[in-house]
């Protein structure tokens, strides 16, 4: 189903009494509720198991190239799966709403991903749900004291969004042997304050980022947060491109400012590694990672909803997601790949599919 990109259960449930089904599987498809229940009382560890399988498959036939200057870094993301005024679960998350009908309390669902950064793709590797009465960030410190355990060399440093730059988080990583990055947003922040300090009264480094003229600050040093274990980095880039507007074709310029604070010494990693590994954060919003999975693959849709079963599609889905880019990236000759997008791949094994479990046939005129 996931590999079909079919969206429900029901979705699966329409193509059951196929004739085809016994000689591919072995038997009948079971209904859309025993599959929600099974999901519901799956192992999630089992398929975390089977997600370790597949990166030791890719480590050993080498296919999981660093991602700049010999550094791999993981992404760690918060990301709300679903979200509903009526429906709620005794693990689900609850805020407060104020809407024209006065304030109504939302549930919703919570999960924290880690995706390896590595070569020119993105592996989803595992995912956490937050819990009641937790932040995301400790969720996140969950999520990776088990990635620790179970990757302890795949990764050396962590990309993160703007909350994660908090001394906890920073010491949990340093103190573990790895490093770690994430966005400066906060302007009331003591670092950032003292940052835009001295930006102010140095010359910037020019780099480019394909056709993006970024003017870079780099400075180290900073002990502006109480309780960090060791001096913060932060580096600034101004980011100006060139594009052509939509409505006249016209062009335009475009300017952007990113911060980020960071545990690497400018010895091990240089100005050009911090953008491109901050860049590489936001890559998984744009393009291979939430939003695919969302979109392409309905990881969102919530089959039954339990804290399990929520969890077990998710990262069933991150399995799926794996699979089909290996198969499309590493199995598919160069020759036959050129030209298709993964939208005319999955459609193609869709197609295939259905032709095995006799559903062309069933439509082809009498
Ligand atoms: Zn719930």
């Amino acid at each position: 189903m996931g590999l079909l990109r079919l969206g429900s259960l029901h979705g699966l449930g329409q193509s059951r009494r196929e004739r085809g089904w016994p000689s591919l599987i072995g038997g009948g498809l079971p209904s859309a509720r025993t599959i929600g229940r099974v999901m519901d009382a799956l192992d999630v560890q089992d398929v975390r198991g089977v997600l370790r399988a597949v990166y030791s498959c890719r480590k050993r036939n080498k296919s999981l190239p660093a991602f700049f200057g010999g550094w791999t870094g993981l992404i760690l993301d918060g990301h709300e799966s679903s979200s509903s005024f009526l429906r709620c679960c005794p693990d689900c998350l609850r805020r407060t709403i104020h809407t024209a009908k006065g304030q109504r309390v939302q549930y919703y669902h919570r999960l924290v991903a880690a995706t390896l950064l590595c070569g020119g793709e993105r592996l989803p590797l595992d995912g956490e749900m937050q819990r009641p009465g937790e932040d995301e960030v400790a969720c996140a410190i969950r999520l990776l004291e088990r990635v620790l355990r179970q990757y302890p060399r795949a990764f050396d440093l962590v990309v993160a969004d703007g909350l994660y730059l908090r001394a906890d988080f920073f010491n949990f990583v340093t103190r573990r042997g790895k490093h770690a990055i994430a966005v400066l947003k906060d302007e009331r922040r003591d670092l950032m304050k003292d940052a835009r300090a001295l930006f102010d009264g140095a010359p910037p480094a020019i780099l480019w980022r394909g056709r993006t003229r970024c003017e870079c600050w780099d400075i180290e040093g900073f002990a502006s947060w109480e309780n960090i274990d060791r001096p913060v980095r932060v580096v600034r880039s101004l980011e100006r491109s060139t594009v052509r507007r939509q409505r006249d074709g016209q062009p335009e310029q475009r300017v952007s400012e990113w911060i980020w604070g960071t545990s690497i010494p400018k010895t091990r990693l240089r100005t050009e590694g911090i953008l491109r590994f901050g860049h590489g954060r936001w890559a998984i919003e744009n393009e291979g990672g939430f939003n695919a999975l969302v979109n392409d693959w309905h990881a969102d849709h919530v089959y039954k909803h339990t804290l399990n079963a929520i969890l077990a599609f998710w990262l069933v889905t991150m399995l799926v997601f794996n699979l089909f880019y290996a198969f499309i990236n590493r199995n598919l000759k160069p020759v036959r790949r050129a030209g298709h997008t993964a939208k005319y791949w999955a459609e193609r094994i869709a197609a295939d599919f259905r032709q095995a479990i006799g559903f062309v046939r069933c439509l082809a005129p009498p």
